[in-house]
This record gives structure tokens, C-alpha cells and sequence, in this order.
């Protein structure tokens, strides 16, 4: 039966296309922009010296200082040298990180985003904001911080070294198996997601065994595209609040941590979300894996790919277990199933272990 639902679509504007980077200029006219800052990280000079090309003297300001989660101080300073430069126009270049400094400064100064991703994050397609300090990640929701415009040129994703390859793609994939069972699921949404974990599930093992498979970094990224949006449109679960909640704390790889995570949250939940879990189990079938549940064939896929299975090999300390699962009930999640101490605090043992999980029959 469909519904009820109600579809809340933020606008953003999607390039997409084997090498419609040479578009960035075209697009910054498009929203006249005239005085440009550049965010990129280190491992994205490459493309940057590409924009560079493109944009020439519309850049008056670069920031290149990108530290995944976004600490408060670094954005604080990059806030600070936008405002010196009288900048107009953000330019988010690389994965989740960059794209995350400009929503901080966006979030501060109200200037437009376009960014260009380069790994599987999605954070381009979502209104979520994210800022460390202390320790602590706060996220939140704010409009302001939505990327104008996105370009998604997969040739950029090509130098993407494989086991980051895979667990950026197991980190889009966690974002539509949370979006199956989140609040703002609609129609369209289900297909969206299921789609995404068909197309990451098809790519990830072809790119696996050839990082430079230009087909199979396409499909990634247009199931990165679906992850992204669908992040940005249905919501979260306890899948990412753990994510968050230990990323920030103990400054674990993002995308690694949601590749270990991900199989043993997907059984946490699979007995009370069945239609989505049907739905996934679907999609990885059609790509080829034979799944007998949804936590189970996560599993199998991140096997395959070399992608992390466990908090161990995420760098998780299991001495925090008790303080992280406190962490995770006190964030109490939006989940299809209740948030308790003892049943997070078994996802945690199962997740640190990294044994193929069977779905909860709680
Ligand atoms: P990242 O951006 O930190 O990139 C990981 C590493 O890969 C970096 O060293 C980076 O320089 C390098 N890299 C990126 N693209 C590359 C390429 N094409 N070739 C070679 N190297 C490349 O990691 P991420 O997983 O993309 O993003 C993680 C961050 O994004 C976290 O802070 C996370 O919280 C945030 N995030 C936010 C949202 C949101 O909606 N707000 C969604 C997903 C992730």
C-alpha cells in the first residue's frame, strides 16, 4: 500500500557526465559568480589545477587546509579569509570533507555552493551540516548549506585508491538502506534507494578489480547521486547516529567506519523494517549477489571489495564500547527498532568482532 508521505524536494541543480567538468565555468556564470573560493584537499591538486584553468581570476581566495569532520577552529578560519577576500561563490572540490568546510562556511556566511565530489560521500545532495569541537560532532539541518549546483564527473573519481573506493561506496549504500526505513520515505524515495544499492552493488566489485573501469566509476557515482539525495530527503537511523557519534568522538575514517558498521546495523533492524530489507535484498540480488537477508548480503558485498567489516579495522578502541553505546542512546535515534543500552551495546560487540551477522529476531 502506498503512503501517507509527504516529498520535501530541495532544489539542486545536477551536472552529470563523463568529463562535464570542462561545465564548471559555464555553471559559476549561471549563478554569477564573480570572486570565487577554492576548497580542495591535498589529494585533489590535480583537478584543482583543472579549475584553476577554467576559472582563472574569478579565484580570489583558496583554502586547501581540509580535515574530515570539519573542525569548528579550521572553519572558523576559513570563514574568516572568505570574508577578507569579499568572496561570492563557494567551490567545493574533493570528497565529503571539502564539500563539508564549505557547508560550514556557507552555513556562516550565506554565500552558494557548487561543489564537484570525488568520492561516494553524497554530502553534496543534502542540507546536513556537520562541525567537531571538543571531541563532539554536532550536526544539523539548515537550507543555506544545500549546494547550488553539483558536477558529478565520474574521470575525477578515477584516482580514488581502491579500499577508499570501497568504503566511500559502502558509505552511499549505508545512506540508502537508512532512507528505506526513514521518516521521509516516499514513493519516488523507494525507488531511488533501491535503485542506488543496485547500481553501488554492480560498480564496487567491477571497480574493485579495476579502479580505472570508467563505466563502473559512473555507476558508483550515479548511486552515489541517489545515496546523496536520498540522505538529504528521507532522513537517518541508528546506523549513521553511531557513525556520527564515533566518528567525532574518537576521530575514526568516516567512510570506513560506515563500511564496519553497516552489515550489523542492517540486522539490528531487519526484523522490524521488513519491506525495506526486502528491498535491499532485491537490489543486491539483481546485482549478482546472492543474498540470503540484507545485514548478511551487506556482508558478502564488503567482503568482496576489500571493504572494512569491522570496528577494529576502522581503528575503533574497544575500551570506548560502553561510553560510545551510552553516546548512541542518549543521541536516541529515530529507528524502526527501539533504542536500548543492551541491544546497542550487542551491535557494538558484533560490529568490533566482524563476524557475518545474522538478522535479530528481536
Ligand atoms: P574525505 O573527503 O575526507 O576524503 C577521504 C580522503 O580521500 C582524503 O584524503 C581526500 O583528499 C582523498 N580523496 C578524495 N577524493 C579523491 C580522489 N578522487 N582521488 C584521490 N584521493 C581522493 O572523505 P569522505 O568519506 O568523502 O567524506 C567524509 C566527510 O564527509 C566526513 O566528515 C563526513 O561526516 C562528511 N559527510 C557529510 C555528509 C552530509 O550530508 N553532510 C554526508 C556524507 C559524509
Amino acid at each position: 500500500m502506498i503512503g501517507p508521505f509527504v516529498q520535501d524536494l530541495p532544489a539542486t541543480r545536477v551536472v552529470f557526465g563523463i568529463g562535464l567538468l570542462d561545465q564548471l565555468s559555464d555553471e559559476v556564470k549561471r549563478i554569477d559568480g564573480r570572486r570565487v573560493m577554492l576548497i580542495y584537499g591535498n589529494h585533489e591538486s590535480a583537478y584543482a589545477e583543472q579549475v584553476e584553468s577554467q576559472l582563472g581570476y574569478a579565484i580570489v581566495a583558496r583554502f586547501t587546509d581540509v580535515v574530515m569532520h570539519v573542525p569548528a577552529s579550521i572553519a572558523q578560519t576559513a570563514t574568516e579569509l572568505c570574508r577578507a577576500a569579499d568572496v561570492d561563490l563557494l567551490v567545493a572540490l574533493g570528497g565529503g570533507s571539502s564539500t563539508g568546510l564549505a557547508k560550514a562556511i556557507a552555513k556562516a556566511t550565506g554565500l552558494p555552493i557548487i561543489a564537484i565530489p570525488t568520492t561516494y560521500s553524497g554530502s553534496e545532495m543534502t542540507t546536513l551540516w556537520g562541525l567537531t569541537e571538543n571531541s563532539r560532532k554536532v550536526t544539523g539541518r539548515d537550507a543555506r548549506v544545500l549546494p547550488r549546483t553539483v558536477i558529478y564527473d565520474p574521470l575525477l573519481t578515477l584516482s580514488l585508491p581502491q579500499d577508499l573506493s570501497a568504503a566511500s561506496g559502502m558509505n552511499a549504500i549505508a545512506h540508502l538502506v537508512e532512507g528505506l526505513y526513514a521518516p521521509g520515505i516516499s514513493p519516488v524515495a523507494m525507488l531511488q534507494c533501491e535503485e542506488g544499492v543496485r547500481a553501488l552493488a554492480k560498480a564496487l566489485p567491477r571497480i574493485a578489480a579495476d579502479p580505472h573501469d570508467v563505466d563502473a566509476r559512473t555507476d558508483a557515482l550515479y548511486g552515489a547521486w541517489l545515496a546523496g539525495w536520498a540522505l538529504g530527503t528521507t532522513g537517518i537511523g541508528v546506523h549513521h547516529k553511531i557513525c556520527h557519534v564515533i566518528g567525532g568522538a574518537y576521530d575514526l575514517p568516516h567512510a570506513a567506519t560506515h563500511s564496519a558498521v553497516l552489515p550489523y546495523a542492517t540486522a539490528f533492524n531487519e526484523p522490524f523494517a521488513p519491506g525495506a530489507m526486502d528491498a535491499v535484498v532485491r537490489a543486491l540480488r539483481s546485482a549478482g549477489i546472492d543474498a540470503d537477508s540484507a545485514g548478511g548480503g551487506i556482508w558478502d558485498l564488503a567482503t568482496s571489495i576489500g571493504a572494512p567489516t569491522s570496528l577494529r579495522d576502522a581503528g575503533f578502541d574497544p575500551k570506548n564500547t560502553q561510553e560510545a553505546a551510552e553516546l548512541v542512546v542518549a543521541a536516541n535515534p529515530v529507528n524502526p527498532r527501539p533504542i536500548e543500552l543492551a541491544g546497542i551495546l550487542e551491535l557494538f560487540i558484533s560490529a568490533y568482532d566482524g563476524t557475518r551477522p545474522v538478522a535479530s529476531t528481536k
